[in-house]
């Protein structure tokens, strides 16, 4: 989906979208990217002495717990243990946004900082009131140029209007799937490779510059900045008692309307893709989370999107990602090609990536081509089931994950490819875009 679909969103869409919006209100509202005048006249400066507590207001790490905010950029780790293990280091710490979105399915970030930049930059500066941060590091991936300059200009109005007390600075990164993992930003911004690093310490022990160091996704931090402003009973409101609030979720595939909507945790997925206006065909599976996420059958599209629903069909919400598949398509074809795209993306230095993941696109490929050996399914599973847990990041167990439930998912294909070649469907033009396999040119 390029920007041009993202920016089809229209408020007669978004009007409709179930749960009431939050983060992208002022877009709703005005149909126009929130300029710092606009920003502060709507929700007035990051209330950043109330952040650390005192005079009878809640610090904000306790509101941040009684909201129940999790993480929106994938792993949905809860926000407030977070935020505590790095206010309980001691020295100055560290806040890094990371905005780095390497899904490419993913856009929510990009829309986000686009639309309501400021508020994910008061995320991060009351995140850093709250941690004893006096650095706010901005990282994006480098072929983002305009995301790059807007958010600097974005910069520039808060410096001019001397509205932070903490610096903030921006980076490009280079861009490659696993340069979003937290580790990889503070081992790029410490001098290294945008490669994760699996060995201690963490980065809430000793991150940037050796001090304690707090990385959010955008949309998390965003949500910061509104809780700090209104309070957990607000943001309650929304989402259900386990998982509260609301979640930008990017919805692509055989939809009219693709692009980012709001919605309420625990709407159910059919819900979502009937705001983006779809699916037109007869549905025939989901994808769920992105590349690296889950493929679901159509039976399941009523399931509500939390964690706890979806856990037990082996998927998560990860950062927002659904892809709805309709009509005739070989979900084999267009698997293999993302995990092609996976594979490529590693950075080679654990032995699921090294050698794992290059063998399991290769087994998949020739599925999907129709060219199995008697042995290759088995082999296939036996090889899947050895890349989880063994990374030092997460990045062969989303490829697991994606190839265990296109097998699942998509047994009819499985079937015909293995007995009679490939099926007439993997023929057709992709549905899913995929960037070209090829291994990111630089990591620093
Ligand atoms: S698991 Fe793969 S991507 Fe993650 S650190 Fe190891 S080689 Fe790199």
């Amino acid at each position: 989906m390029n920007s041009s679909a993202t920016a089809r969103l229209t408020t007669r869409h978004l009007a409709a979208a179930p749960g009431a919006p939050r983060l992208l209100a002022d877009w709703y509202a005005t149909g126009r990217p929130a300029a710092l005048a606009d920003h502060l006249g709507r929700h007035g400066p990051p209330p950043v002495a109330a952040a650390v507590g005192g005079r009878g207001s809640m610090p904000l790490v306790e509101a941040v717990e009684a909201a129940g905010l999790s993480g929106r950029g994938g792993a949905g780790f809860p926000t407030a243990r977070k935020l505590r293990a790095v206010a309980e280091r001691r020295g100055r710490a560290v806040v890094v946004v990371n905005a780095m979105e390497s899904e490419p399915a993913s856009r929510k970030d990009q829309f986000l900082l686009h639309v309501a930049p400021h508020l994910v930059l008061d995320g991060a500066v009351l995140a850093a009131a709250a941690v004893g941060a006096d650095t706010v590091h901005v990282c994006l991936p480098r072929d983002r140029s305009a995301q790059y300059r807007r958010l600097s200009a974005a910069l520039d109005e808060r410096r001019r209007a001397r509205v932070d007390r903490v610096r903030l600075r921006l980076h490009a990164l280079p861009h490659a799937y696993v340069s979003s993992e937290s580790t990889s930003l503070v081992r790029w911004l410490n001098g290294g490779p945008a490669r994760p690093q699996g060995s201690p310490p963490r980065t809430h022990e000793r991150g940037v510059g050796r001090r304690p160091t707090l990385v959010n996704n955008a949309e998390t931090l965003a949500h910061l900045a509104l809780i700090a402003r209104h309070g957990p009973d607000w943001f309650r409101r929304e989402g259900t008692p386990d998982e509260p609030g609301t979640t930008l979720v990017t919805v692509s595939g055989a939809v009219a309307a693709p692009g980012v909507l709001e919605v309420a945790l625990g709407t159910p997925l059919a819900t979502v893709l009937d705001h983006a206006q779809g699916p037109a065909q007869p549905l025939r599976a989901l994808l769920l989370g992105g590349f690296a996420g889950t493929w679901l059958p159509a039976a399941h599209q009523d399931t509500p999107l939390t964690r706890r629903d979806l856990a037990p069909l082996g998927a998560a919400p990860g950062a927002g990602v659904l892809i709805a598949v309709a009509g005739p398509v070989c979900g084999l074809t267009e698997t293999a090609r993302m995990l092609a795209y996976l594979a490529a993306h590693s950075a080679r230095q654990c032995g699921p990536c090294h050698l794992g993941l290059p063998a399991v696109a290769d087994d998949f490929a020739a599925l999907a081509a129709g060219r199995a050996d008697p042995g290759l399914l088995s082999r296939l599973r036996r090889r899947t089931g050895l890349l989880a847990d063994r990374g030092a990041c997460r990045h062969p167990d989303g490829a697991a994950r994606l190839v265990a439930s296109a097998l699942h998912t998509f047994p009819d294909d499985v079937g015909h490819h293995l007995t009679r070649g490939a099926c007439p469907a993997a023929h057709q033009p992709p549905r899913i875009p995929v960037p070209p396999a090829t291994p990111p040119e630089r990591w620093r």
